[in-house]
């Protein structure tokens, strides 16, 4: 990026997770446009990869590893845009300044990000427009490739659950209110559970518009998801599993079990231990308080049993 001009600083508060921050020369033409990226991923660990995450080969026209849709891509693009030899390729004047900051994935707080807002908000003067996550991911429900084009995103909120119940030697049979009794009926009503629908302004414009470009059925039940009451079931039935896991997701603060942190005796059943949840919550005016009470109401024992599928 120096090489292309580009004024360039490493800022932030650890210096082992700077933020690069690059600036071109403003052309006068427009506002300045905010690229940002995190060039940071998330491990591998306990996953199985189809092709190794980490060698970047090209296999059937795509790139295949760790972070290529999130978002080195996006990353690569950003750094390219930020060349004024490559924007001087295109027609002169109509170009606009680029800065484009590589950020990393961490809670809000603490965040690389954070920093640069806190202690350098001059470097985002001016700017209307930025773009950023995420780029690549695809819908194939319709005709042809759709590429969602995001515009706005969740708010993560990490909680940490405490299970509680029954001790007991874990040579005894038959002790009843174990906490991993409890821990099972947690974990199946998470995955079987939903927080409720919540149709933001941004989400009803895109079922809007992928229910214009779809056919029947898929159409009238995109649109039913429309309703604010939030009643509709996303179709399982009509799409393939990935775009409805995504709608469904769109649709509603999310909750998921990831960590489980027990204490490591295998002849005694716990009394306590915790379970951290990944919650993610919509763009909006939603509260973590918000969030927590309807996790509250998923919690909650069933009343009557449920019909099967
Ligand atoms: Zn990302």
């Amino acid at each position: 990026m120096e090489a292309a001009g580009a004024d360039v600083r490493l800022l932030g508060s650890d210096p082992d997770r700077p933020n690069l921050v690059a600036a071109s020369a403003a052309q006068g033409h427009a506002p300045p446009l905010l690229l940002h990226a995190h060039a940071d991923v998330v491990p591998t660990d306990g996953q199985h990869w189809t092709h190794p995450p980490f060698e970047g080969s090209i296999i059937d026209g795509h790139v295949w590893g760790r972070g290529a849709i999130d978002m080195l891509g996006s990353l690569a693009m950003s750094g390219h845009r930020a060349d004024p030899a490559a924007r001087r390729g295109r027609r002169a004047g109509r170009r606009r300044p680029a800065r484009p900051l590589a950020r990393r994935e961490r809670p809000a707080a603490r965040s690389a990000p954070a920093h640069l807002v806190r202690q350098h908000p001059e470097l985002f003067d001016g700017i209307a427009y930025g773009v950023g996550e995420d780029g690549g991911a695809v819908l194939s429900c319709l005709p042809g490739r759709v590429h969602p084009i995001v515009v706005a995103e969740k708010r993560a909120c990490w909680t940490r659950l405490t299970v509680r119940g029954r001790g007991g030697h874990a040579s005894r049979q038959g002790w009843s209110g174990t906490s991993m009794g409890k821990l099972g009926r947690l974990l199946t009503r998470l995955e079987d559970g939903r927080l409720p629908a919540h149709v933001t302004p941004a989400l009803d414009r895109m079922l809007d518009a992928l229910a214009a470009a779809a056919d029947e059925p898929l159409a009238g039940r995109l649109r039913d998801l429309r309703d604010p009451e939030g009643k509709a079931e996303i179709p399982y039935d009509l799409l393939p599993e990935a775009d409805a896991v995504y709608l469904d997701s769109v649709l509603r603060h999310t909750v998921n079990a990831t960590i489980v942190r027990t204490p490591e005796k295998i002849n005694m059943l716990p009394s306590e231990f915790s379970v951290d949840l990944d919650g993610r919550i919509l763009p909006g005016d939603w509260t973590v308080d918000d969030f927590r009470t309807e996790l509250r109401e998923l919690d909650r024992p069933r009343r009557r049993p449920r019909t099967p599928a």
